[in-house]
């Protein structure tokens, strides 16, 4: 394997977008590098980011939405970067740009930064890259939008890489009844019935998802989602939904929920690497908390525990 020189922390921070984006082909490049693994390691230590998921089916409004973010946080003087998870290439190993020419941001504005990536292994998922970008994103950018198309089960993905998981229904679509199946409503942490310019399809969404909600049951403390209606087309609740994602950010905030809801993630990202390369009894045969402390980090201990395995599927019996 030819080596690749990768770049620290630090120097992604200082170097700009050129620096990210060098940095996000090495994710590609350089699989399974130490290297890399330490440089991911440093990120996933330091982050600097709140990381926003959005998920909902096509055609809701998401990416329309992904803009009116960009443009409400830059106006704040915050930094975003967008991973845009692209689930129309998951054959062709390279995200499509066709797709992606919805958002639409400035080049020049070095102060936003969208990837879009190939959901490769799972429909509508997140493959390793992405979590990887995602990681590397939160550790440089003020805010990171993470869009996947939800469709079914793999809507959950998005639960493991954001902080807030905020979940688009299209109006008059039947989404609003999906929404009301078991388990779905555990998902999101802000409901947005997006369109609101619609009108009275809008408004029943809003009401149905609110009804549901509401049947869900709740031990004290727990945050319940709101549910917000917006108009990305004409700003129309804006505003709204920014204080139900602030909500959520100080919910978090307190009692060290961010701190263990970010840690569950890296554990279950090492999981899952585990599970997808030697499967659930390869998982079963390794010490996912003893490689992350001894590592100190998820990547590494993906690093530790794929070598392990390795070296022990390779030893005769
Ligand atoms: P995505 O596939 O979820 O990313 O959805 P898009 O953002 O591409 O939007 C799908 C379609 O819905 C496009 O034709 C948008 O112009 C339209 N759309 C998005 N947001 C709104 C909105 O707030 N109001 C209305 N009326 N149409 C919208």
């Amino acid at each position: 394997m030819t080596r690749h020189a990768i770049p620290s922390l630090d120097a992604i921070r200082a170097g700009g977008k050129p620096a990210v984006a060098r940095a996000l082909s090495l994710i590609e490049i350089a699989h399974g590098s130490a290297d890399l693994a330490r440089l991911l390691d440093a990120c996933a230590a330091d982050p600097r980011g709140d990381v926003l998921g959005l998920t909902g089916p096509p055609g809701v409004g998401k990416s329309t939405l992904t803009n009116a973010l960009i443009s409400d946080a830059r106006r704040q003087g915050r930094t975003v970067g967008v991973v845009a998870v692209d689930p129309s290439s998951r054959f062709t190993g390279g995200a499509l740009l066709g797709d992606r020419t919805r958002l639409r941001t400035d080049p020049d504005d070095q102060g936003v930064f969208v990837r879009s990536m190939a959901a490769r292994d799972r429909l509508g998922g997140l493959s390793d890259h992405a979590v990887a970008a995602i990681v590397l994103m939160r550790a440089v950018y003020d805010l990171v939008v993470v869009e996947s198309v939800g469709i079914g089960q793999s809507e959950g993905d998005i639960a493991f890489v954001a902080d807030t998981v905020l979940l688009c229904i299209q109006p008059g679509s039947g989404d609003s009844l999906q929404f009301m199946k078991a388990g779905v409503m555990e998902l999101p942490d802000v409901v947005c019935v997006t369109k609101a310019d619609m009108g009275e399809p809008a408004r029943r969404a809003m009401a149905d998802v609110a009804g549901a909600l509401t049947l869900a049951e709740h031990a004290p403390g727990d945050w319940v989602a709101p549910v917000v209606l917006v108009s990305a087309a004409s700003g129309a609740g804006l505003a709204d939904l920014a204080e139900a994602v602030a909500g959520h950010r100080a919910h978090l905030a307190e009692a060290a929920r961010l701190f263990a809801r970010r840690a569950a993630q890296a554990r279950h990202w090492v999981e899952d690497a585990v599970r997808v390369r030697f499967g659930l009894r390869g998982l079963a045969a390794s010490d996912v908390d003893a490689a992350l402390a001894r590592e100190g980090g998820p990547f590494g201990a993906i690093a530790r525990i794929d070598a392990d395995l390795d070296a022990r599927l390779a030893r005769p019996h």
